[in-house]
């Protein structure tokens, strides 16, 4: 919470802002924030209904980069505008990656925004600090923040201070000055309507040698934030629960979009429930986003991405039988042609069919073989049915070795050949496409219209399987709670058969998450671990359906406590890679095993 200061202390040289990069995410594809920003940012603009016409005119900017603006716009308008209109280096709030500037999309993004004036602006004003942000430059605050009005620039400042600042009607430097005067005898006691805090300031002034100090708001004084109360528990995050990061999300679109050539889409994989994630909620966050090409593997799931998106297209990527003709076609979907004979009988019904046309080149999975022209033009005179896609996958492109890159190329070059044959008889193959996340990762060079990306999207790649380094974020945590604790002496058994017994006098917590709720049971066998207290601690004994056993010697855990499965902890993190290992198995398993009993919380 200590997020009112405007110089990031711990990022403060310049040989360090490659690494202060690393933690920020994009939001767009100009601006990057840091993702505590990015979620309340996507929280704010959603809850206002803005999700289209606003944009961003800037984000984080390097101390190297403000130093230009700074020069550039005194050589251009002299110092007096300069230093009235251009924060300085170091004291740039935009150091922090925790200013926004807001703009309406489609007018002048020029840093003075005129037109943020109407009703959506009026919206997000009115509850900008429930969201955590404050207004930087109000017009009657002139004179104490020493720069002109700018009714467009946000900051975030995390809820708890924008709802205080709102509520006393202080710009930040006003605050800060209040601050001062607490101490941690004398603390600012404040009741939001939920929690009790306490608030002041200590000087960390001994580690401090540089110019900034003595200003207002810098690195010299550290703000303490307590809670005088433990954190109501939030709505659904009691038994089990899986919590789904906006900001990641949209870190990794942008990330991708930015890999991609501008001719390229995404077409966001989103089968087996998003990967686990859950299709609905990852459905409506990837549409706002503009993604408009999804894949599925079943009707069902293109039905929930349709109620949702009535323009994308949505492929389906598995066997849909002809029995389902008049539903495809009223809904608009675009089928998998996975035979000739499903093919025809499709056509039969008379119905008109929006397919795309797989290709076999080697996968042996679905399609007419590449080699065999005869047979794949014939889909494509087919009455009814109109082709506007024809694609193939590659079956080992997350494989670096010598051997399984000659088979990739060699899958390449009859795809390829194909596509070229098809648009020699006059046949148009419409959208091509042919990589899924490993197979763009490994070989970005292809010109295909569309990329299938699934587990990129959801940021779990793994980093010896890629040749392209791309920051991609997981999206996903997995949460539950202490539901019990058990003390045991050695050699007592807890849980099914006795199967585990305790080595020595230690302390059994009891967690409510089970394999119903998607955990492997045999993943307390095979050395998963979790996180309490910021500490890894095995999973042990026979799993429950819905509870299991970790052994946590003597840390001192409370019954209620957090206990994250997947996801960081302090400085510890499990990653869906690791249990994925561990269990002898491959991330997108252990994703998309996560029931749906579990809530989906965007964070
Ligand atoms: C599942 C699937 C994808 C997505 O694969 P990722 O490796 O998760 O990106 C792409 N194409 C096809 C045909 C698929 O079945």
């Amino acid at each position: 919470m200590d997020c009112v200061r405007l110089v990031n202390r711990e990022h403060r040289l310049p040989h360090e802002e490659s690494l202060w990069t690393k933690e920020l995410v994009w939001i767009d594809h100009q601006t990057q924030l840091q993702p505590v920003c990015a979620r309340a940012l996507n929280a704010w603009i959603s809850a206002c209904g803005g999700e289209q016409e606003v944009t961003f005119v800037s984000g984080w900017r390097s101390y190297a980069q403000q130093h230009i603006i700074m020069k550039e716009t005194e050589a251009e308008r002299g110092w007096d505008y300069a230093h009235q209109f251009v924060a300085e280096v170091r004291a740039s709030e935009h150091h922090t990656g925790l200013a926004i500037d807001l703009g309406i999309a489609g007018k002048d993004q020029d840093l003075i925004c005129p037109d943020f004036s109407g009703p959506l602006a009026e919206k997000m004003h009115a509850c900008a600090a429930r969201f955590g942000f404050i207004l930087r430059y109000p017009k009657q605050k002139t004179k104490i923040t020493g720069i002109s009005e700018e009714p467009w620039h946000y900051r975030y400042v995390g809820p708890l201070h924008a709802q205080i600042m709102n509520e006393k009607d202080w710009v930040l430097e006003e605050y800060a000055e209040f601050l001062r005067t607490c101490s941690p005898s004398h603390p600012y006691l404040y009741f939001d309507g939920q929690q009790h805090w306490a608030l002041w300031t200590q000087s960390v002034s001994s580690t401090v040698d540089d110019g900034a100090a003595g200003s207002l708001l810098d690195e010299t004084t550290r703000l303490i934030v307590q809670a005088l109360d433990p954190a109501p528990v939030a709505i659904g995050k009691d038994r089990a629960w899986v919590e789904l990061d906006s900001a990641a999300l949209r870190h990794n679109l942008i990330t991708l979009e930015k890999a991609m050539s501008d001719e390229q889409k995404i077409m966001a994989v989103l089968k087996a429930n998003a990967y686990g994630h859950g299709l609905a909620p990852i459905a409506q966050f990837l549409s706002r986003q503009g993604v408009d090409h999804f894949a599925v593997a079943t009707m069902e799931e293109a039905k929930v991405i349709r109620d949702l998106n009535p323009n994308a297209e949505i492929l389906i990527l598995g066997y849909v039988p002809a029995c389902h003709a008049q539903e495809v076609s009223e809904l608009k979907l675009s089928l998998t042609l996975t035979s000739y004979q499903q093919a025809c009988q499709l056509s039969q019904t008379g119905y008109p069919i929006t397919a795309h046309l797989p290709v076999d080149t080697g996968m042996h999975r679905l399609g007419e073989a590449a080699q065999d022209l005869d047979a794949l033009a014939r889909y494509y005179q087919l009455p009814n049915i109109k082709i506007t896609g024809t694609y193939s996958h590659l079956y080992e492109a997350d494989n670096l070795s010598p051997e399984a890159q000659v088979h990739t190329q060699a899958q390449i070059e009859r795809f390829f050949a194909a596509i070229d044959g098809l648009k020699h008889r006059g046949i148009d193959p419409g959208r091509v496409h042919l990589q899924g996340s490993y197979g763009f990762l490994n070989y970005p060079e292809l010109r295909c219209d569309l990329v299938r990306c699934g587990i990129a999207l959801f940021g779990c790649i793994a980093d010896h399987r890629s040749q392209t380094k791309l920051d991609l974020r997981p999206v996903a945590s997995v949460h539950t709670r202490i539901a019990a604790l058990r003390s045991l002496k050695k050699g007592e058994g807890a849980g099914y058969n006795h199967v585990w017994s305790a080595p020595q006098d230690t302390t059994a917590a009891i967690l409510s998450i089970g394999y119903s709720d998607g955990l492997l049971r045999s993943s307390s066998f095979q050395g998963v671990e979790v996180l309490i207290h910021g500490q890894r601690c095995p999973l042990v004994g026979a799993m429950c359906m819905d509870q299991c056993f970790v052994d946590i010697g003597s840390l001192p855990a409370v019954i209620g406590e957090e206990v994250i499965v997947i996801g960081t902890q302090g400085t510890q993190s499990i990653s869906a890679l690791e249990i994925a290992d561990r269990t002898g198995t491959i991330v997108p398993e252990t994703l998309s095993l996560l029931r749906g009993r579990m809530p989906r919380i965007f964070i």
